[in-house]
């Protein structure tokens, strides 16, 4: 209950008649809110009042519309009626998560005093308030308003003055991943793609520089930019080292200043957001570029990697590959599949890990049941530290050290094989579990738990003498109200009278209103102390039952603090074994991909890849596993298996251009192969009879025709943009995936646009690459370019009617069937005869006027060709007179002037 009743009458003028002068006036109440709304102007107040949280003026109609809740009035200010709604603080939860998704920011304002504290001050005083949280998108930690299986990166951009390059620091406060880069500006649309961060900090000026702004409102994040003070990189470093107890953030590899004041900002930006409180994070560390394959945002969607091209996982290769079983090994998962390794060894020592759990199928079943039971003990963490969990983090804790003990216990080879040094390190570290910190928490906390330590009733029977005492003695206050109700029936003879309680009355005696009446009348009325009458019901009270309510609720209140206190000794102990928590998290995590791995590995029928420093791409068998699934579950057929060898080595082939009817499986097989190079360099089997892959440091895929149109570019434009961004960046070690460029425009701009690219790839990128297309022109290419392959989807015809067989064969195809694919479609009967005829008449006419010896026509596209060269100055200087205009001795000026400049 607030200062001012459930309602909290807060704006002066509500009643009615207030005169005008009222209206006018500003209520002590109102002072506050409006100071404390000034501090937290960019944040929806979240105000509390009793059990409410109440929103006012513009926050409370924004807060409406967006959750739909009822918006009133709630007397004036300044002569203007006060628009408020409010959400129930047992559900505001939900509510806050509807905001944050919707991208508010929420300010929690409690009542941080006792209103009879307030009291005290004087009959008006307000109590006082405090905001005791900046709810924003990147600083959650609730598991309510987080998905489990993902990551929440909280990201900070600096870019110093005049420089190509960007400084970036990220960090998830939910499990205290900490990281820094710096990257090429071009590269910052490819770092947000892949680390898709739940909130950016950035200074405000860098909103107007839009080689940053550009590719951060492209990936949608939340901004929240910040005045360029926040920034600086002394105070940061200052900020750094006091946190981390460090002589300086140097120590932790963080060189450049950018880097420094992007990490510092990220600290104080969640400082400022716990209001003083900082959850337990692991030091910066640096992510060193080049470590993982260069994937752009548009690579991305077009792979449909993480989600698909709706935008939802089923359907992703995630989807398709995630086996883990606990939320931590879910996040791994995902950041590895997003960035997948670029060294050799790093790969193999990850594939190690998931073949010995391939092989270790028992062990692998044991195992992963026990992960299925270890909680997300790093989020638990997080709230702990941040003084914002409850009893069933505590638990969790407890829950996820006894399984990491488990699980280094049973983490021992049955078979021949030798357990790689990834599984040694992991077993390792979750053998150091605390048994005795697991062990308090087993014996100190009921099987049932509230959620919220205030809630009480959580400490186990027989663990705290004194708790025992004190529940025994309101337990007792609990007979003894029995005992006095039969005293009281057998005293008074009313059968039906009951002992009975609610928050408002507490304990009372209640009758119907005749026995009620009868009993005021009876000699025993002089102990009965009338408190209500109700329709059906009057209620009394008595000396003795006041008495016994007060000592139980003395007895109560003790219980309740002594609970909170051990609560909060099992908190220090937990958080003085933050660190082990940590890295035990993080080994679970670690294990439980391996394990989900090698299930995959077993499940889906993949093999280990070769992946090395070569510059191979060679795949037997290879399979999209998406698809594959796909066809299994609607019974389509099996999923047909095909090669590929785009090596680019002594006598391979880097580039194959596939041609084939629509519907062939083109797109299928382009993607497959990409696909399988992101599987392997994650650290996964492929799907695929063998497979081995030259390390791919970049991969570009430009696949369909997307408009995007809110960035006001058509599908034409957005397919030279990303065209453009392949040729510009593609190097010897990336792996180009092009399909169908050149669609998006009139015929022959088209082919001569994909018959330079391809050229272009083959002289001066000179990377592996899987080109389709269905401008069959092109395969001529194949006699000028030595390293590009003809292939094509077979058909068979039967009947007029094609049939796919999916399969790569080698040459190029003669014809699309797309009429044939239109008929399977339904187009009307009368629009395929035309297109036949037309078809016809555009064949006899192409054979008049033959594009065959095109290959030979053109030029060979020509890396090395030399821009012409500027006319020299002398033919220039001529060129500007005109002789007959010269007088004879400026004629001889001229030819001075020639002389000089030869
Ligand atoms: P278009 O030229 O019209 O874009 P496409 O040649 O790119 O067509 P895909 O989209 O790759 O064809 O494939 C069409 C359908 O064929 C897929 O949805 C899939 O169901 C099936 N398919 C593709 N490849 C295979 C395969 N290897 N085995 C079995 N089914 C396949």
């Amino acid at each position: 209950m607030n200062e001012t009743g459930q309602q909290g009458w807060i704006f002066e003028g509500e009643a009615s008649g207030a005169s005008p002068r009222d209206d006018l006036r500003v209520t002590p109440m109102m002072s506050q809110f409006m100071e404390i709304k000034a501090a937290n102007p960019a944040s929806l107040l979240f105000y509390r009042m009793g059990d409410f949280y109440e929103l006012f003026f513009e926050d409370a109609e924004i807060a409406s519309r967006a959750l739909g809740i009822t918006l009133t009035k709630r007397g004036k200010h300044l002569g203007q009626d006060i628009a408020m709604c409010g959400v129930p603080v047992h559900a505001a939860d939900e509510y806050l998560e509807r905001l944050i998704r919707l991208g508010h920011r929420v300010a929690v304002c409690e009542q941080t005093e006792d209103p009879a504290e307030a009291k005290k001050r004087g009959a008006k005083s307000v109590v006082r308030r405090e905001v005791i949280r900046l709810v924003t998108p990147g600083t959650l930690t609730e598991d309510t308003l987080l998905d489990a299986r993902r990551h929440n990166y909280l990201m900070c951009i600096l870019r110093p003055k005049g420089a190509d390059e960007l400084a970036l620091a990220w960090l998830d406060i939910s499990t205290g991943d900490f990281r820094v880069a710096t990257i090429p500006l071009s590269g910052l649309g490819t770092e947000l793609a892949r680390l898709d961060p739940g909130e950016i900090i950035l200074p405000d000026t860098l909103l107007a520089d839009e080689e940053v702004a550009g590719p951060v409102k492209h990936s949608n994040a939340p901004l929240s930019p910040l005045p360029a003070v926040r920034f600086d990189s002394t105070t940061a470093a200052r900020r750094l080292a006091d946190h981390f107890a460090i002589a300086a953030p140097e120590a932790y590899g963080l060189t450049s200043r950018a880097e420094i004041a992007a990490a510092g900002a990220l600290l104080d930006y969640v400082s400022v957001t716990q209001v003083g409180r900082l959850p337990k994070l692991s030091h910066p560390r640096k992510d060193e570029q080049g470590g993982t394959v260069l994937i752009d945002a548009a690579t991305r969607t077009n792979l449909e990697l993480l989600k698909t091209l709706t935008g939802e996982r089923k359907g992703s290769l995630l989807d398709a590959m995630d086996l883990t079983v606990t939320g931590a090994g879910a996040r791994l998962f995902a950041s590895r599949l997003a960035g997948p390794l670029t060294d050799p060894a790093a790969i193999h020592a990850r594939l190690d890990a998931v073949a010995f759990f391939h092989g270790e199928r028992n062990l692998r079943k044991d195992l992963r049941r026990e992960l299925s039971r270890a909680p997300d003990i790093s989020r638990a963490l997080a709230r702990l530290t941040l003084g914002r969990g409850g009893p069933r983090d505590i638990a969790a804790i407890g829950q996820g050290l006894a399984s990491a003990r488990i699980i280094a216990q049973a983490l021992v080879p049955t078979g021949l094989g030798t357990m790689p040094a990834e599984i040694i390190a992991a077993r390792e570290c979750l053998g150091q579990s605390d048994q005795g910190l697991s062990a308090e928490i087993a014996a100190s906390l009921k099987d049932e738990l509230p959620l919220m330590a205030r809630d009480g009733g959580f400490v186990r029977e027989a663990y705290d003498k004194d708790l025992d005492g004190l529940r025994a003695l309101s337990d007792n206050g609990r007979r003894v109200i029995a005992g006095l109700q039969a005293r009281y029936i057998s005293d008074t003879n009313f059968k039906s009278l009951k002992i009975k309680h609610n928050n408002v009355l507490g304990y009372f005696v209640e009758l119907s209103p005749a026995a009620g009446q009868e009993l005021l009348k009876s000699p025993h009325a002089a102990n009965f102390i009338h408190r209500q009458t109700m329709a059906n019901a009057m209620r009394f009270t008595t000396t003795e039952l006041a008495d016994i309510e007060s000592r139980m609720a003395v007895a109560g209140e003790r219980a309740t603090a002594l609970e909170m206190e051990i609560f909060t000794k099992l908190v220090a102990r937990i958080c003085e074994h933050a660190d082990l928590i940590t890295n035990i998290a993080s080994a679970l995590a670690e294990t439980d991909v391996a394990a989900a791995l090698g299930e995959l590995a077993e499940t889906a029928n993949l093999t280990r890849p070769k992946v090395d420093a070569s510059r191979a791409f060679a795949m037997e068998q290879a399979r999209h596993l998406v698809v594959e699934q796909a066809l299994a579950q609607s019974r389509a057929g099996p999923f047909i298996a095909n090669d590929c060898h785009v090596s680019a080595e002594e006598g391979g082939h880097p580039i194959w251009l596939v041609t084939g009817p629509n519907m062939a499986g083109k797109s299928t097989f382009l993607r497959q192969n990409a696909l399988i190079a992101v599987m392997a360099q994650m650290g996964s089997f492929v799907p695929a009879k063998s497979a081995h892959i030259g390390v791919i440091d970049r991969l570009f895929s430009r696949v369909g025709a997307a408009d995007d149109l809110a960035r006001g570019r058509s599908t034409f434009m957005v397919e030279m943009v990303e065209t453009a961004a392949i040729l510009n960046q593609s190097g010897p070690r990336a792996l180009v995936i092009l399909d169908e460029i050149g669609r998006g425009t009139a015929t022959f701009d088209g082919l001569s646009i994909a018959w330079a690219c391809v050229e272009h790839l083959h002289e001066v990128n000179q990377c592996r690459a899987l080109f389709a297309t269905h401008f069959h022109e092109l395969t001529r290419l194949s006699q000028k370019l030595s390293g590009l392959k003809n292939v094509s989807m077979k058909v068979r015809e039967w009947r007029g009617e094609v049939i796919f067989l999916h399969e790569v064969g080698e040459g190029a195809a003669d014809r699309s069937y797309g009429i044939q694919v239109a008929r399977l479609a339904g187009l009307p009967p009368a629009v395929l005869t035309r297109a036949g005829q037309v078809m016809q008449m555009l064949e006899e006419n192409a054979h008049k006027n033959p594009a065959s010896d095109m290959a030979h026509a053109l030029p060979l596209f020509d890396a090395n060709a030399k821009p012409l060269p500027a006319q020299h100055p002398a033919l220039a200087k001529l060129a500007e007179t005109s002789p007959d205009q010269l007088t004879p001795r400026e004629a001889l000026d001229l030819l001075y002037v020639l002389k000089q400049l030869t």
